[in-house]
């Protein structure tokens, strides 16, 4: 049984353990210690890393009552951590701090959430990719605004967070979230005022170390909502990597920062009524290309254009077109219509594309479209078969 250092005192970052056990876990050892302050994952959070003398930590786990802190398995790690030696160990504490930060801040954003909307806390994940928390509800933009600024405001007031083994006396009287059947004493965080909850992790000691509370989105999950958060300096970089960002966009467009949205709207706008002139352009001069044209058994074409321009050309070149018109697009796969007015299978025309190229695609009554991967000589050559 490993002494757990942590479990009421989170600043202990440094200390003196002896070596009770190592396993052998393939590529890794297992060190078993008779005290540590090493946090094992659990609660949804990821466990600290750091270093046992002068090797690193690179995982610590909880297995019934024993800590494994997980080393790489080297013959020079095996004979360091022989049973009985005494050994140094050091907590990485800026991702200990910061995984503090998180956890505490989210349990202000439970309790808070909890007590404003009744909605419970189902699911929280810390890790360096991100800060999750599921809530068995919903909330409009505006309440999560609010349940921000409320967040921040617990934050500004520096609350001391109390870590408690209440009796079982004390327990039956107590109201707190995340209630579960455990074995063994049950370890309170009480945040008075605010939050009151069942926690295994290491907790800051009062709230103003927590910096500041962002929520980043708001996704529907399940029956509820799944919130992105993050807090003290996760959250202070990520501000400024967006604030970077803004800016950088801001300048390219050259408008104010605050204004980038409605800026590139208005440029959206604009490329959407461009796009439409510019097909109104293509179609008129694809208009005066078929008048030019003098008729032929098979029309064959390629143009740089939706598959509606296509289609418009195609239609306007099978009216002088003995069998059938095909209008292919440039980029590869390319989109094709094929059209005939005078009767001709252009079921047929397609099933010679795809035997020969493995178009995709296939028609009737007199239309036939798909996507062909296919050089403009190689499908003239097949066309002209036909
Ligand atoms: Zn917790």
């Amino acid at each position: 049984m490993t002494e757990k250092l942590y479990d009421l005192d989170s600043s202990v970052t440094e200390f003196d353990c002896k070596v009770i056990e190592l396993y052998n876990m393939g590529d890794q050892l297992a060190v078993e210690v008779d005290r540590t302050a090493f946090f094992p994952e659990g609660g949804g959070q990821t466990s600290d890393r750091g270093m046992l003398g002068e090797t690193y930590v690179e995982n610590v786990e909880i297995q019934g009552c024993h800590i494994l802190h997980f080393v790489e398995n080297s013959e020079e790690n095996v004979q360091k951590f022989q049973k009985g030696v005494a050994i140094h160990g050091k907590v990485d504490w800026e991702k200990r701090f910061s995984d503090m930060q998180q956890h505490s801040g989210e349990h202000l954003l439970s309790g808070i959430v909890h007590n404003r909307f009744g909605y419970n806390n189902v699911g929280f994940h810390l890790s360096e990719s991100g800060v999750t928390v599921d809530f068995d509800g919903s909330f409009t933009e505006k309440e999560l605004c609010k349940v921000e600024d409320l967040v921040n405001e617990a934050i500004w007031k520096n609350l001391a967070v109390h870590v408690f083994y209440p009796d079982e006396a004390a327990l039956a009287t107590l109201e707190y979230r995340s209630k579960k059947e455990i074995d063994g004493p049950l370890r309170i965080v009480e945040i008075p005022g605010v939050d009151v909850c069942a926690c295994c992790a290491p907790h800051v000691k009062r709230t103003g170390e927590i910096g500041q509370f962002r929520i980043l989105s708001a996704e529907k999950h399940r029956a509820g909502t799944r919130l992105s958060i993050l807090c003290g300096a996760r959250a202070l970089h990520d501000s400024r990597k967006k604030l970077q960002e803004n800016a950088h966009v801001s300048r390219l467009l050259s408008c104010k920062q605050g204004e980038t949205a409605q800026f590139v709207q208005k440029m959206k706008s604009e490329k959407e009524a461009l796009a439409f002139r510019l097909v109104g352009l293509q179609r008129a001069v694809l208009e005066e290309r078929v008048k030019a044209a003098a008729p032929q058994r098979v029309f064959t074409a390629f143009l740089d254009a939706e598959m509606d321009t296509l289609r418009f050309y195609a239609d306007a070149l099978a009216e002088k077109a003995e069998a059938f018109a095909a209008v292919f697009s440039l980029s590869q796969p390319r989109q094709f219509v094929i059209i005939s007015k005078t009767g001709a299978d252009v079921g047929a025309v397609c099933g010679s594309l795809r035997s020969s190229f493995g178009a995709k695609g296939g028609g009737r009554n007199g239309v036939a479209q798909g996507a062909v991967d296919a050089s403009e000589a190689e499908l003239r050559a097949v066309l002209q078969e036909q």
